[in-house]
């Protein structure tokens, strides 16, 4: 008889079919430096109670995003096992060596800059962040009704606040979908039709899993009415899901969503040329074709007149690059349009 071989695939603390509350660990195996036979720990809480849908809720997707990481803790600690009808399992860490090192990317992996959102379908036996993957496609991603991933954009850039989907072509998926965006009531709903590959969404939508996601803020902080607002919306999107029981109780929308359109590669303005970058708009205004953007200054060289930037295509300002540094190829702007239908 062969020698039988033992995995060191990631595994998990938590019995995910049990009924109750629950938490513990994903644990990935990491043979390091400084700890030659220890695992990674990647916080997991799961709600169980009896049939129904599953909803799976991401933070720390990218690590410097904390909304949404901060949304996700506080649901697990104040629901109740009677609050939930079905399951909800809590991922608030996703990507949990780049939360714990404040980075948008993982330090553990081969080229030190690994982007959990880039490396799905994942690699049980790969780095930490594929095996992270690896484990949410195969563990998670199956088992769920619906996917809300919750995104800030992260130290580089911030976002007047938004949720997006990305239509299915099923109609009662979509209009659960349409209901979400309306629901969450940020200031902007995108409407998509298409995914990347190598994203979470790219797993999700195409195997009939709704999928919703977030941009609420960034540049690395917590925005206290952008963290109220997507809390807001999330219980709203879980209750239409039907995982909240009919007695939990959820604030009415404050707001009415403007529904945007993906935006396309003409709609950023990225950096042509190192230096500082100031911008003379702000998150949420609406501007023209062609209106005045900012500036990039010379920085080494001061005596030189400012780049002026320019809006190619107008619209709302969605995106703004945060640090004032920037270099070739950065995006420092970028505006949506209203969705068309
Ligand atoms: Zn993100």
């Amino acid at each position: 008889m062969p020698t039988p071989k033992v995995s060191l695939a990631p595994s998990c603390e938590v019995d995910l079919d049990k009924d109750g509350r629950h938490h513990g660990y994903v644990r990935i195996q990491f043979s390091s430096h400084r700890s030659a036979y220890g695992w990674l720990p990647v916080p997991i809480m799961s709600i169980k109670n009896g049939e129904g849908p599953c909803a799976l809720l991401i933070g720390g997707n990218h690590g410097d995003e904390y909304e949404g990481i901060s949304i996700i803790i506080d649901l697990f600690q104040k629901l109740k096992v009677e609050d939930v009808k079905g399951q909800i399992i809590f991922l608030p860490a996703a990507n949990a060596p780049a939360v714990y090192a404040g980075r948008r990317t993982s330090p553990l992996d081969y080229t030190g800059e690994a982007n959990l959102n880039r490396l799905f379908p994942g690699d049980q036996y790969g780095s930490p962040t594929d095996m992270i993957a690896w484990f949410i496609k195969t563990h998670l991603v199956s088992r769920s009704t619906a996917i809300f991933d919750l995104h800030s954009a992260g130290s580089s850039i911030d976002h007047w606040p938004s949720c997006k989907i990305r239509l299915m072509g099923e109609a009662d998926k979509d209009e659960m979908q349409m209901d979400f965006l309306k629901l969450f009531a940020a200031p902007l709903g995108s409407v998509g039709d298409r995914v990347h590959e190598t994203t979470l969404s790219g797993e999700a939508s195409p195997n009939g899993i709704i999928y919703l996601s977030t941009e609420l803020g960034g540049a690395g902080r917590i925005t206290p009415w952008i963290r109220d607002l997507g809390d807001a919306g999330l219980k709203r999107c879980l209750k239409r899901l039907g995982v909240l029981g009919d007695d939990y109780q959820v604030p009415a929308p404050e707001r009415e969503v403007r529904l945007m359109a993906m935006q396309g590669g003409e709609n950023y303005i990225f950096a042509t040329t190192d230096g500082m970058f100031e911008p003379r708009v702000e998150l949420g205004d609406e501007v023209e074709d062609g209106q005045f953007a900012g500036y990039i200054w010379n920085i080494r060289e001061p005596w030189r007149e400012p780049l002026k930037l320019h809006f190619n295509k107008g619209g709302v300002v969605f995106c703004k690059r945060n640090p004032a540094l920037c270099e070739i190829g950065d995006t420092l702007l970028f505006t949506l349009n209203d969705y068309e239908g």
